[in-house]
């Protein structure tokens, strides 16, 4: 039985993206990966990680900033940091790079699994921070259970019987009936005071989720991030995960 790699905001940082797959792939074979938006943005390998993302079997939807990137969004939801690295992605990537994250759909299911970049609701903008937000986004989706990025923090949502609740997501969860709501973290742009990569792999012979933290070159990318005349600030906060 199969294993899916999940990810999500790999933000062009191909080192961490780099790491995530050698992980994954020293535990057994990956079928495919499911890629919950944010290739590009923020960092300085846009091409290099999409050609990556595609040299595996791949379900994507498009994020934010893969739409920025494509001027399919208008910039006005960006602060100025990610404006500017919008811009500077976008001058960066080749006609073919814009067909791909054009072609990109907001929205994708997978079997049990729904995928958005944001929410089921409003899969461009909404983050999914609270339980409350989560719930209401129940109606929005037909499978057990969606996956979602943009955050960048790993979460999970149990709708259980009355109590519904938003927590950390454990190192081992085994899906069941309850339906759930899953952010796997984010690979190139970690938000959560840790600055190791996090994803998640699937494995559909335990119907479980798994949840890693790896760590890769930061130094690595910081530099690129500088050499490229990025905003230094995006070099500085993968030091310390934010
Ligand atoms: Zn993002």
């Amino acid at each position: 039985m199969a294993r899916y790699l999940i990810v999500a905001d790999i933000h062009s940082n191909l080192e961490a993206f780099a790491a995530v797959l050698e992980t994954a792939k020293a535990e057994g074979n990956i079928a495919g990966i499911w890629c919950l938006g944010d290739i590009v943005g923020y960092g300085p390998d846009p091409e290099k990680c999409i050609d990556l993302l595609r040299q595996y079997p791949h379900v994507s939807v498009a994020g934010n900033h893969d739409l920025a990137a494509i001027n399919r969004t208008d910039l006005s939801d960006f602060n100025e940091t990610a404006a500017t690295a919008a811009l500077w992605t976008a001058r960066r990537l080749s006609k073919e790079y814009q067909r791909f994250l054009g072609s990109l759909p907001l929205e994708a299911v997978v079997g049990d699994f729904t995928l958005v970049h944001g929410s089921p609701r409003d899969p461009v903008r909404e983050y999914i921070i609270s339980a409350p937000e989560a719930m209401a986004n129940l109606k929005y989706f037909d499978t057990p259970y969606c996956l979602v990025g943009h955050l960048h923090v790993p979460l999970l949502f149990r709708a259980g019987d009355g109590e519904a609740c938003l927590g950390a997501l454990p190192p081992n969860l085994v899906l069941g009936k309850e339906r759930l709501v899953i952010n796997p973290g984010g690979v190139g742009q970690p938000r959560d005071r840790d600055p190791r990569a996090s994803f998640a792999i699937f494995d559909a012979a335990s119907r479980s989720l798994r949840h890693y933290r790896v760590s890769y070159d930061v130094e690595a990318t910081q530099a690129k991030i500088k050499r490229a005349g990025l905003p230094p600030s995006l070099a500085e906060r993968l030091g310390y995960g934010w």
